[in-house]
């Protein structure tokens, strides 16, 4: 059987589902392939955050205020197709560990323009008001307008959506595309799908593909952990972003705690230095806690970033309608559904791309 379409996507995370949807909103068709299951790569994390204020320095992120409402109506949009809720809207804290840390932060905030109601600075004292029994030096930030998402639940529901708006999606087979004269030509099992356009939202598989091997991406292997307090329920109800991040979940007892920083590793497996290193920054943030709380599971993503931690979005300067979406770094959520509308408009209206994202910057 041969499929004819728009756009094929190789890719069933963020990137590939936001894209799909993107596509679908200016009436473009597409089929989605996903080698594994949709969200088995970096965008299966169980617990991820919306932050717009990154770094160390708590810095406003780029183009925030776009993404943060894209991405807060899109999970409100694909919510309805998911039994249970995969998102919080429940405030993100930001204490600062270190003096010089806070200085910083403070710094940043007095000159960034937030918008109303988005981030406030805290001294110490009305941080562990918030939080009792936080570390904290000399203050930090709280971020009512941070969301807590089980990442890996909002793509099953979004490949629900999609699938319900008549979208193909293949899963479990690893495509070999061929450029065809006028066309792609991906064969699977037991069908030929012939695209106009081929797009990759492979995630970090970009580094070893023979199409993209030439562009500056870094890997940077993650590691989280959910864990269970034993004694009494959790007393907090928001998330904490400091030495990397604890994620409340919805069971009134579990959280996850991220991330691990990897920059030199061989495989993408969760492993025991991993539980460690999250233990170590945990305890830093919240002592107790580390002390009441044991590990009930383990997961490992990889992150694709660039040199100016910034996605790739393009087309390639040698092959004919193909395609890349990728490099959405440790801010996924914030990015992906922005930019996804951002390159559809691109694609279908012509309207210029950032040059900051623009895979042009590596040309
Ligand atoms: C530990 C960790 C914590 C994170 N925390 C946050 C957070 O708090 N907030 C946030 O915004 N972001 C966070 N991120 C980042 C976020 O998860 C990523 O930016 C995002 O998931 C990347 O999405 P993607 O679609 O580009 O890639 P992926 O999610 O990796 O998706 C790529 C997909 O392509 C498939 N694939 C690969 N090669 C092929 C092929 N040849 N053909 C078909 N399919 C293929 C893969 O199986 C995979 O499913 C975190 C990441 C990690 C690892």
């Amino acid at each position: 059987m041969a499929l004819k379409t728009d756009f094929c996507i190789l890719g069933g995370g963020i990137a590939g589902l936001s894209l799909a949807d993107a596509l679908h909103e200016h009436d473009i068709e597409s089929i989605v392939i996903e080698q594994n299951e949709i969200g088995s790569g970096a965008s299966g994390t169980p617990g991820g955050l919306v932050n717009p204020a990154t770094g160390r320095r708590a810095k406003k992120t780029w183009k925030a205020e776009h993404c943060y409402e894209a991405i807060a109506s899109n999970l409100e949009k694909i919510q309805a197709f998911s039994d249970q809720p995969f998102y919080h809207n429940n405030g993100l804290l930001r204490p600062a560990l270190l003096e010089k840390m806070a200085h910083k932060m403070k710094e940043q905030y007095e000159e960034t323009t937030w918008p109303d109601g988005w981030c406030q600075w805290k001294t110490k004292n009305e941080i562990q008001e918030i939080h009792p029994g936080i570390n904290c030096v000399n203050g930090g930030l709280w971020l009512p307008i941070g969301i807590t998402v089980d990442v890996g639940a909002y793509m099953q529901a979004y490949g629900h959506f999609l699938e319900d708006l008549g979208i193909n999606i293949f899963c479990g087979e690893r495509p070999y595309p061929i450029s065809g004269d006028d066309c792609w030509i991906i064969e699977l099992e037991e069908i030929t799908v012939k695209a106009d356009h081929l797009v990759f939202a492979t995630g970090h598989t970009i580094a070893t593909s023979p199409f993209w091997d030439w562009l500056p991406v870094n890997l940077i292997k993650g590691q989280v952990a959910k864990f269970q307090k034993e004694s009494s329920p959790l007393s907090f109800s928001h998330s904490i972003s400091s030495l990397g991040y604890i994620a409340r979940s919805d069971d009134e007892n579990t959280f996850i705690q991220g991330s691990t920083y990897e920059h030199d590793f061989t495989d993408v497996q969760p492993d025991d230095q991993g539980e460690a290193y999250l233990r170590k920054r945990m305890k830093r943030t919240l002592p107790q806690l580390e002390e009441e709380s044991t590990i009930i599971d383990q997961w490992a993503g990889v992150r694709t970033s660039t040199p100016n931690y910034k996605p790739i979005l393009g087309k390639h300067p040698a092959y004919n309608n193909l395609h890349l979406f990728s490099g959405l770094g440790s801010k996924g959520l914030l990015f992906g559904k922005f930019l996804a509308e951002h390159y559809a408009d691109h694609l279908i209206n012509g309207t210029s791309l950032y040059p900051e994202i623009d895979i042009n910057r590596f040309a």
